[in-house]
């Protein structure tokens, strides 16, 4: 299946060998099975996207649409994107670091994670190939906006997940009416089953077969950070890693905006995220090795970014050590105490693959791999109200009183007591 493109966006090329192909249904190379990714012609859009242009849209990721893969109009998640950028003061006093903002993606529309930039793309993308049934392999997000997104459009949506997930993740998908298949195994044994159901049914799975179009989504979140620092790069950005495609599209997204002449350019050092229990990326940075060692079997409480066998691992490795970045793998008491300072300073509550950021971030900011004077960019990308499990056993039970004020008087003053006597600390 073929479909024409918008000008703007040529084909699909290969990242390894630089083959190029139409706007097809395909995500590995014939030549040389490398992946492939979709090819623009930046000169036409040099010519009629400006700062202005881009400012005059509606408040959605689709304000950059001649950067994204789509033929015609956005059909799927036209309203998803463009969530806040939270200048993070109290939280940059806590690390010891100057200047820090939070990508606030945990308000993102509709499922509260930033897959749903990626899924809006998919989901276009497919509809314009005259799919009607879509699915995807997924570690709960993924599998929320996939669902959601398809129920909007009208689409039919089999989402297919490690059957040991977060249950605010299993109730989030099926609310939406969808099929959603547990599969005993790891995300990985997920992934390849995918890709079996994919090529004996005409299914777009949205990172499978859909995958050059889906990933591009990602790059509105590094737009989105630029345009909202005031049409600036930041000096450094943390990102979580699963697959390993956000920090890549991100380390793309600024070279883009610099290559279009709507930021001046500067390097901007990309650190990446994962948890102590299962980091093939973190790794492989941190050992200098030429390739992914996968891990055969994920033990984290960060269900989101547990894949052993990461599709864009060495890419996101080569974007952090050219970039001149780094990656952190905080353990899972770290990840807790990072969800918890980020919502104790700035009111956001992120789901686990949050903590492990702010986590990373607070270990790269004391081993020096962060500079304490630059400004940095936390990206957050879920919502933690998905994973509850993972700080429910972190409070006593809550105080109970009468409903009489001499009750509360004396709460209050046990309280005062206690806070002088042990402070609680989680940092
Ligand atoms: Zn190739």
């Amino acid at each position: 299946m073929t479909t024409q493109t918008s000008g703007f966006f040529k084909g699909l090329k290969c990242r390894e060998c630089g083959k190029t192909y139409p706007a097809d249904v395909r995500y590995v190379c014939e030549e040389c099975f490398g992946p492939v990714e979709v090819d623009y012609d930046y000169d036409a859009i040099k010519k009629v996207l400006t700062r202005q242009l881009i400012e005059s849209r509606g408040h959605n990721m689709w304000r950059y649409k001649e950067l994204l893969p789509v033929d015609g109009e956005v059909t799927v998640g036209p309203d998803v994107g463009y969530t806040p950028l939270v200048k993070a003061d109290r939280l940059a006093a806590a690390l010891g670091v100057k200047t820090v903002y939070v990508k606030n993606d945990t308000v993102n529309y509709p499922t509260l994670s930033f897959k749903d930039r990626v899924v809006s793309v998919a989901l276009t993308r497919a509809k314009e190939f005259g799919y009607e049934t879509v699915g995807c392999a997924s570690t709960g997000n993924l599998a929320n906006s996939v669902a959601a997104n398809a129920a909007a459009a009208g689409l039919k949506a089999f989402v297919i997940i490690p059957s040991d997930l977060e249950v605010g993740k299993i109730i989030g998908s099926l609310i939406y009416g969808a099929h959603v298949v547990g599969v005993d195994g790891t995300y990985d044994n997920v992934n390849r089953l995918c890709s079996e159901i994919a090529g004996r049914y005409n299914w777009a799975f949205v990172n499978v077969n859909m995958r050059p179009y889906y990933a591009e989504g990602s790059k509105t979140m590094g737009y989105e950070i630029a345009e909202q620092l005031g049409w600036e790069l930041p000096d450094q950005v943390v990102s979580p890693m699963a697959g390993g495609s956000l920090i890549c599209k991100l380390d793309k997204a600024f070279k883009e905006l610099t290559k279009l002449g709507l930021v001046k350019g500067k390097p901007v050092k990309i650190y990446g995220a994962q948890a102590e229990g299962c980091a093939p990326i973190v790794n492989m940075v941190k050992d200098e090795a030429d390739w992914i060692k996968p891990i055969r079997k994920p033990n984290t409480i960060v269900k989101s970014l547990a894949i052993g066998d990461p599709a864009d691992g060495p890419y996101a490795a080569a974007t952090m050590r050219q970039s001149g970045g780094w990656g952190e793998n905080p353990n899972d008491k770290e990840v807790v105490a990072g969800i918890r300072l980020l919502a104790e300073t700035t009111g956001i509550f992120a789901e686990t693959a949050g903590g492990t950021t702010v986590a990373a971030a607070k270990r790269l900011i004391e081993s020096g791999r962060i500079d304490r004077n630059g400004s940095l960019v936390l990206c957050i990308t879920g919502n933690g109200l998905k994973t509850k499990e993972a700080v429910s056993g972190e409070f006593k039970a809550i105080d109970t009183i009468k409903p009489s004020l001499a009750e509360f008087d004396a709460l209050l003053e046990k309280s005062n007591q206690t806070t002088q006597e042990e402070v609680p600390s989680c940092r």
